[in-house]
């Protein structure tokens, strides 16, 4: 494993961080509490101590898991918990809400919910065209001086947003989409941070399974499942890039001797800019290729054959705007 330390946090996070939203069923054809918890443990095992969660995964579900985890592993001290605010789900779908008033109520559920007495890094989930940032970054400060959150972060900020943000409260992290398909980002946040020392938690490292090695042109998904609305994962663009995940593979094994997936989590840990891959997993076995992650690195001849097997299949990119929740 590789640490980096974040502004305001105790000791360093590790570069892999646990991504939870599958943990909490909700837009992932539900979950299994008992391996979800075993997910937990078996990530803190390998070394990881940044377990990123939300709310509005599950509503709730996710974070108690998480709190469950913790308090049965006892290592609550040795890790670092990032959660979010911002998202409203109670007055029917969810809904964008960064007002004071909707946060102040959040950071006590969520401090319940993980059964912790501080949350490490406390991050704007979306944000709020009906509240200026201001008045949202504002609030987390005063969380952060009354003790409740050790760090503030951002997600899904452009740079124009990060700016007012960061004026309003000391921004520590950002955490935008980004992995191998998803790459907006390089345009203008990732140098951003990078310039302003603001750490980057990558979130979607497997492109939502897809740069996992796993799919294939007959692969379904149950109930609820977001997959069934991203089109990446249909026609014409699935077969685009399951062609770029198979010849990834190919250069993967025959270079390096490893994955398509442990490729694409090294590839992102060696962009220039970013802290930490956010890799989700519900199931301890998924976490299985973590330690092969590790111990080598991309060099710019490998970058450049990668961005090259990319655009020769992925003739149709999609980014991850499907993604994004209605405004109130
Ligand atoms: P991801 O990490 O790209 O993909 C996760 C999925 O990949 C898993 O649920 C699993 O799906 C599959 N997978 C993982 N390991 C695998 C393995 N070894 N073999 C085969 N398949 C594997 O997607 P993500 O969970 O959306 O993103 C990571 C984290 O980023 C989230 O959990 C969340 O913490 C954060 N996130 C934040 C935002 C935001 O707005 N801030 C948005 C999205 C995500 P199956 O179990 O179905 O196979």
């Amino acid at each position: 494993m590789e640490y980096v330390a974040i502004p305001g946090l105790p000791f360093p996070a590790s570069r892999v961080g646990l991504g939870t939203w599958a943990i909490g069923g909700w837009m992932w054809g539900g979950t299994d509490e008992t391996e979800s918890i075993r997910t937990i443990h078996a990530a803190l095992d390998a070394g990881v101590n940044l377990i990123d969660t939300a709310p509005v995964y599950g509503f709730g579900r996710a974070e108690e898991l998480v709190g469950r985890a913790l308090a049965s592993s006892g290592r609550r001290d040795r890790v670092l918990v990032a959660t979010k605010c911002g998202l409203d789900w109670t007055k029917g779908g969810v809904r964008r809400d960064a007002s004071p008033a909707r946060i102040a109520r959040e950071v006590e559920d969520s401090l319940r919910r993980l059964q912790v007495d501080v949350i490490d890094l406390y991050q704007l989930h979306w944000p709020d065209p009906a509240v200026p940032l201001e008045e949202t970054a504002g609030a987390l400060d005063g969380l952060r001086r009354a003790g409740k959150i050790r760090a503030i972060g951002a997600s899904n900020l452009s740079v124009a947003q990060l700016e007012r943000f960061r004026a309003a409260a000391p921004l520590a992290a950002d955490q935008p989409p980004y992995n191998l398909f998803e790459r907006a980002i390089d345009a203008d946040v990732l140098p951003f941070c990078r310039e302003h020392g603001i750490a980057t938690l990558a979130y979607g490292a497997l492109c939502r399974g897809l740069l996992s090695g796993r799919m294939a042109a007959g692969t379904t998904f149950d109930g609820d499942d977001l997959r069934k609305d991203d089109p990446k994962f249909h026609p014409p663009r699935f077969d685009q890039y399951l062609g770029a995940v198979a010849d990834l593979d190919a250069f993967a094994r025959e270079r390096f001797g490893r994955t398509v997936l442990e490729l694409a989590v090294r590839w992102i840990l060696d962009q220039p800019g970013i802290s930490i891959a956010l890799w989700g997993a519900r199931r301890a076995g998924q976490l299985d290729p973590l330690p092969r992650v590790f111990g080598w690195r991309l060099d710019d001849t490998a970058k450049v054959r990668i961005d090259r097997i990319v655009q020769a299949n992925v003739t149709d990119p999609v980014g991850p705007e499907f993604m994004a929740p209605p405004s109130a």
